[in-house]
């Protein structure tokens, strides 16, 4: 007896990848113990799988993987929407020191870490997306920002790999005024303390994971850089890492050498890397990420709200380098509207229609993104042995919705909303649009709060209205 069948939808496999996977209409899935027992057509499966302890009728809807985010930020949402004095933001210096570091990451609190990560982890589940890697930056709350995240995630139930940034940066100084070790090591100390405890507790059965979290080449000293490495070895957790989201001119003019020059030079790069942003390159310095075969996590909204231009994606690939897709947590959590995004902003810059088919741009955030995360055989697409972490969504569509037209959809016209039901490891998470495991009222209450106590520090009044609560 298996523990569930999903019967009668439209199943895009997306396995091995969007373009090439069988798509049955209408279709089955069996799931036995959190992972994929059997895909076929749904007549042949509700015969042989007729006892199955749960059924869900997916009638009018596509069951697809769970999408994956390879970068973000959960806290960030605390910044959201947030009335800073903008004419204090004369360039991306200045959007980083002030909105990135001082009026955020500096005041956030562990507090603020686990409101913050139980929203955003919730609303990214209720929009399909099922994993998610999570760079933690809070110097001022150190020790203990990881267990915040830990205990968010466990909470809402979404997969995840997390890591603190390590860093060399001193809050409140200016980075090229002073640097400091101290604070590299307080931040591998922090990383060090959750592989440990994951490797004892085993991190609710393999839903969570370690990612070594570093923040940029011009941020810490070569010797940090190899001592990440060193770690990312001994735990064999990889590593997560900001690259080249700042002009190339500012690294070349200070060390002689771009970011991709400095890391690989201190051996950091590899294959268990995910670098996110990557934009101002070289051909030299994308032959450098391909050589270590370095995964690139895509941020395209964040990089135009930045003004630092758009990453070289489609060269990158020709490349053969993978690119999977990251958010930032500074828009909305719908990685719907990243794809989409991702899909548009090369056809534009390029002014080439054909750059990124709808295929390849939902790939950024399934296959690719799972073997980013060294996931590859576990989630990302829908096969045989591999995590059930299955989306049911009811396409509000003006149009048809079959398995010609199915993968368009995903660019055109569908929207996070559109999700009805979303599974982890085989388990219901979310229900109709709602979770099965947190009070969402509760969640988003506890979000507003900690958003206002956060601007408050900055001098912000702002209390939290009917509107919100
Ligand atoms: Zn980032």
């Amino acid at each position: 007896m298996v523990d569930l069948l999903i019967r009668n939808a439209l199943v895009l496999t997306c396995h091995p990848d969007v373009l090439s996977g069988p798509i049955h209409s209408p279709g089955a899935i069996a799931v036995q113990g959190g992972r994929i027992l059997e895909i076929g057509p749904s007549t042949e499966l509700e015969t042989k799988y007729a006892k199955a302890k749960k059924v869900i009728d997916g009638a009018g809807r596509i069951a697809m993987p769970g999408f994956i985010i390879t970068h973000t930020h959960m806290p960030y949402v605390l910044g959201h929407n947030q009335p800073v004095d903008v004419s204090q933001l004369r360039s991306f210096w200045d959007m980083l020191q002030k909105m990135g570091w001082e009026w955020l990451e500096d005041i956030t609190t562990a507090d603020g870490i686990l409101a913050g990560t139980q929203y955003a982890s919730l609303k990214m589940l209720k929009t399909g997306t099922t994993t998610v890697c999570d760079l933690v930056e809070a110097p001022n709350a150190l020790p203990g920002p990881l267990d915040a995240s830990v205990r968010a995630i466990t909470e809402t139930g979404i997969r995840a790999q997390i890591g603190y940034e390590v860093t060399e940066r001193v809050p409140g100084v200016p980075i090229a005024e002073q640097l400091d070790l101290a604070y590299a090591e307080k931040g591998f100390d922090e990383n060090i303390r959750l592989l440990e405890s994951l490797a004892s507790t085993g991190g609710e059965d393999g839903r969570i994971q370690g990612r070594l979290g570093v923040h940029t080449a011009y941020t810490n000293s070569p010797a940090t850089l190899e001592k990440a490495r060193k770690i990312a070895d001994q735990y064999a957790c990889g590593i997560q890492i900001h690259i080249a989201e700042i002009p190339r001119a500012f690294l070349v003019e200070k060390y002689g050498k771009s970011a991709p020059e400095i890391l690989d030079e201190a051996g950091l790069l590899g294959p268990d890397v995910v670098a996110a942003h990557c934009i101002d390159l070289t051909d030299s310095d994308i032959d450098i990420l391909a050589r270590n075969r370095v995964n690139v996590a895509h941020t395209p909204m964040t990089n135009s709200l930045g003004g630092n231009g758009v990453a070289r994606v489609p060269d990158m690939m020709e490349k053969g380098i993978n690119i999977s897709l990251g958010h930032d947590c500074f828009f909305t959590l719908d990685t719907a509207e990243y794809i989409r995004y991702a899909y548009l902003v090369h056809k534009a810059h390029r002014a080439n229609p054909m750059l990124i088919p709808p295929f390849q741009a939902l790939d950024l955030a399934l296959g690719h993104a799972a073997a980013a995360l060294g996931l590859k055989e576990e989630i990302g697409s829908l096969h045989a042995g591999k995590k059930a972490d299955i989306l049911l969504i009811r396409p509000d569509s003006p149009s048809p919705v079959t398995p010609s037209t199915v993968v368009p959809y995903f660019t055109m016209t569908f929207r996070g909303c559109d999700v009805e039901t979303v599974l982890v490891d085989g388990e219901v998470v979310i229900e109709g649009g709602a979770s099965t495991r947190v009070d969402e009222t509760a969640v988003r209450k506890a979000c507003v709060e900690q958003a206002a106590a956060l601007w408050k520090r900055n001098g912000i009044e702002a209390t939290p209205d009917s509107i919100n609560l």
